[in-house]
């Protein structure tokens, strides 16, 4: 049975997926995005220690996918009730596939629906080996300029887009992608439109916009780190309705979601 590193579990959620569900962070993630709002799932699949109101903190725990799927279902009846189900998310849930397949295939033989947040950053092997047993990903859509995608958040844009396009074509899986909304990185002029444009190509029906929000900033005085956008604004409404707009012009269902 493999064992995973989950840094917390989250019951009672609205967001990340339809219904009431439970959200399962995983820890570990490859990426930098510098307004990443959980810098404590980042890096390494190894616990992290953190300093919080002058106490040490470990975070992360590892456990077996049975002890996951125990704590996942005492909520089995809201699951059921509300359409809702089991996420995974992270961090970045390719770095745990082993564990998450395990996780999500038992949920799957359970008849919970199950949902995923990637962002698609590895060889598609990985991501192909859960679709199988998800119902929807929720596929995190940041850069699309090659350069840029690399050098502000170090994703490889090609392994990004084939995961996003396989997703896409697997029977009987919804894909809904998310793009944060953060002022100078993602939320240009010219992103959006490489977005828009992209989105095109398929038949993407409904996208989720995810406004910037500085709730993770004390994190990283927590870990000692430093955290780039202590002084970014956030958008205001009338800019977040512009590109809601925007998206709705083009044919999307824009819904203003949970925050990243
Ligand atoms: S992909 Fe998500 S978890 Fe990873 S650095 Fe970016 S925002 Fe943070």
């Amino acid at each position: 049975m493999q064992k995973g590193l989950v840094f917390n579990i989250q019951r009672y959620s609205i967001h990340d997926g339809g219904g009431i569900r439970t959200i399962v962070f995983l820890k570990g993630c490859p990426l930098a995005c510098p307004w990443c709002s959980n810098p404590e799932s980042r890096k390494a699949v190894e616990p992290v220690q953190w300093i919080k109101n002058g106490k040490k903190e470990i975070i992360g725990e590892w456990k077996t996918s049975a002890e996951v799927i125990d704590e996942v279902l005492k909520d089995e009846i809201f699951y059921r009730t509300s359409g809702g189900g089991v996420t995974l998310s992270g961090g970045e849930v390719l770095m745990q596939h082993l564990f998450a397949k395990e996780v999500l295939s038992e949920l799957h033989y359970l008849g919970i629906n199950t949902a995923i947040e990637t962002t698609g950053c590895f060889e598609k092997e990985r991501l192909e080996s859960l679709l199988p047993f998800t119902d929807e990903v929720l596929f995190d859509i940041k850069i699309l300029d090659m350069t840029q995608a690399k050098k502000v958040i170090g994703i490889n844009l090609k392994n990004m887009k084939e995961n996003f396009e396989m997703a896409l074509q697997f029977p009987g899986v919804k894909v809904t992608p998310r793009i944060p909304l953060i002022p100078d990185y993602t939320a240009t002029e010219e992103n959006i439109e490489m977005i828009i444009n992209y989105f095109k190509n398929f038949d993407i029906k409904e996208v989720h916009l995810l406004p910037f929000h500085q709730y993770g900033s004390s994190k990283y005085d927590y870990l000692g780190w430093e955290y780039l956008l202590k002084d970014m604004e956030t958008l205001s409404d009338t800019e977040i309705d512009q590109i809601k707009k925007r998206f709705e012009s083009h044919g999307f269902y824009a819904n203003i979601e949970g925050l990243e």
